[in-house]
């Protein structure tokens, strides 16, 4: 294949990848086939909405030495054996999609997948061993993987998964078809552990925080988004877009005649405790509300989790009525830590920027389903351990959020 084609094509399938959501931030990886011996593969880190085709490289196949001085993938091993085990591969993608990397954490392969989904699919996908991202560990577990099955995926044991076609087109079928599958089977598992059926994830997240929790309620927050610029605070409702901007110095509205946000001193006081943050964003999705009204810490069963949020998600009590007490309390629980549960209200996610804030939403918003997820297939101690996580973590903030 002619190789400025396929990196056009790798540039078009990193934009496509975010747009659909099976990929967050900059994670997951792309690459094509452009000969028996080559390939060409996205860069490490990098911001998939700035690529262009001079940012992809081309790797060898036998011994992963690259052209020029742009970082590949650190997943280029993976994607490597893909071509040399699968004479008909030609495009890969490893994404960080929703579903898949939940069910993944039954700790097994998809058995018995049928129809029009098996034409796509085959009728298993394997599920590889868990190793660190970028690690030979990693890469071995999805080689017996990939070894075990005829399918063109394969899920990742705490991280994602890995989608093979004989073209772009034909790896972006399997990656949506596997959502589709691994949807289906998480919903089907919450009805055969429940015996109920459920419309959406909230019903399945309700279910399981329910049961691990004894709590009750306590005062409902209009989730507000803000960011920090020269001293101001603007916040915007989240469910009306109005926004009021607040000196951050008086803590009063720059406009007098607009009332304060049950959240104003919250906000606040985040960004006067951490000078790392200039955006905060309320997640109230599904799964984080359910989980918050637990009053529980949640572990990461996600690497991209423990990378982004951080080695765990607290839960802490907010009140309106003792706000800057429980403010510091709040950002005490946030201390080294991207995201914390705010007791009944869902999470409160922070960022350098508010694409970085958007991140870790998303990424806390999907651990929060793994979680729920591990402890309806009856693995809710599964999570990956502290010193991994920690070191996860460190390496996320040290070198790899700073590749973007
Ligand atoms: P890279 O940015 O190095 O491709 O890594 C992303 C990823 O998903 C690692 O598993
Ligand atoms: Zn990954």
């Amino acid at each position: 294949m002619d190789v400025l084609l396929a990196k056009e094509t790798v540039v078009r399938a990193g934009r496509e990848l975010v747009k659909e959501g099976l990929i967050q931030r900059t994670w997951g990886n792309v690459s094509c086939r452009i000969s028996d011996s080559e390939f060409v593969i996205t860069p490490s880190g990098r911001d998939y909405l700035s690529l262009t085709p001079d940012d992809i490289v081309t790797v060898r196949i036998d011994d992963l030495s690259y052209e020029g001085d742009i970082k590949p993938s650190s997943e280029k091993g993976i994607h490597a054996m893909c071509y040399q085990l699968r004479d008909d591969v030609n495009f890969v993608i490893h994404t960080h999609q929703t579903y898949a990397s939940i069910q993944g954490l039954s700790g097994l392969d998809i058995n018995g997948i049928e129809g029009e989904s098996a034409a796509i699919l085959g009728d298993n996908v394997p599920l590889a061993s868990y190793g660190l991202p970028g690690t030979k560990k990693l890469r071995n577990g999805v080689v017996n993987a990939i070894l075990r099955s005829d399918s063109k995926a394969a899920l990742m044991l705490h991280h994602g998964a890995l989608c093979m076609g004989a073209d772009y087109d034909d790896a972006f079928r399997v990656a949506n078809e596997l959502e589709k599958v691994c949807r289906e089977r998480v919903f089907a598992r919450f009805t055969e552990v429940s015996g109920k059926t459920a419309e959406s994830f909230r019903s399945i997240s309700d279910y399981i925080a329910e049961r691990l929790t004894t709590r009750t309620s306590a005062t409902e927050l209009t989730p507000y988004e803000s960011v920090r610029a020269f001293g101001v605070l603007e916040m915007t409702n989240a469910e009306s877009g109005e926004t009021l901007c607040i000196d951050l110095g008086s803590g009063l509205p720059v406009d007098p005649e607009m009332e304060l946000p049950d959240t104003a001193v919250l906000h606040a006081e985040i960004y006067k405790a951490r000078n790392d943050v200039n955006a905060i964003i309320h997640s109230k999705d599904e799964a984080t509300l359910s989980l918050s009204r637990m009053g529980k810490t949640i572990r990461p069963f996600l690497d991209d989790f423990a990378q982004i949020v951080g080695f765990t998600m607290k839960n802490a009590v907010y009140d309106p009525d003792n706000a800057l007490k429980t403010s510091k309390k709040v950002i005490k629980k946030l201390k080294h830590r991207d995201a914390v549960l705010l007791d009944h209200n869902g999470a409160l996610c922070v960022g350098s920027d508010r694409e970085e804030a958007e991140a870790v939403r998303l990424v806390a918003e999907k651990g929060a389903k793994a979680f729920v997820a591990a402890d309806l297939y009856g693995r809710g101690k599964s999570y990956i351990n502290t010193v991994e996580s920690v070191l996860m973590r460190v390496i996320y903030k040290a070198k790899y959020s700073k590749k973007k």
